[in-house]
């Protein structure tokens, strides 16, 4: 297991692409809450993402159903994820809408099925 570097400093590093299963993706009625340790300072990061602020891109979601694994990996699909292990890496800015080490990158689905 990889501690927490807790010395890196605050730096707005695209990460690229990483596979869903480094994650983990559950939901909350309808928000979807994907946790895991950051790929550059290893801190357990989580993040939510409400529905109603992601669904601009049209999709149908019904907000009283619950949400299958293959719509929440593709919610986060269409994401960028920021660091949000919480803890204020040297150099953090003020006012960071993401308190982290200011790392970001994305989530491919596990199954890749389709396209
Ligand atoms: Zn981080
Ligand atoms: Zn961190």
């Amino acid at each position: 297991m990889t501690a927490h570097d807790l010395d890196l400093t605050y730096a707005q590093l695209d990460l690229g692409v990483r596979e869903e299963s480094e994650f983990r993706l559950t939901s909350v009625s309808s928000t979807v809450v994907v946790t895991g340790p950051c790929p550059r300072c290893q801190g357990t990061s989580r993040t939510e993402f409400p529905l109603g602020v992601v669904g601009s891109k049209g999709m149908p979601w019904k907000r009283d159903k619950p949400l299958t694994p293959e719509k929440r990996s593709a919610v986060v699909a269409d994401e960028v994820l920021y660091c949000e292990c919480g803890f204020g890496h040297p150099e953090l800015p003020e006012g960071a809408l993401f308190v982290g080490c200011g790392a970001y990158w994305r989530i491919k689905p596990a199954s890749g099925s389709g396209t």
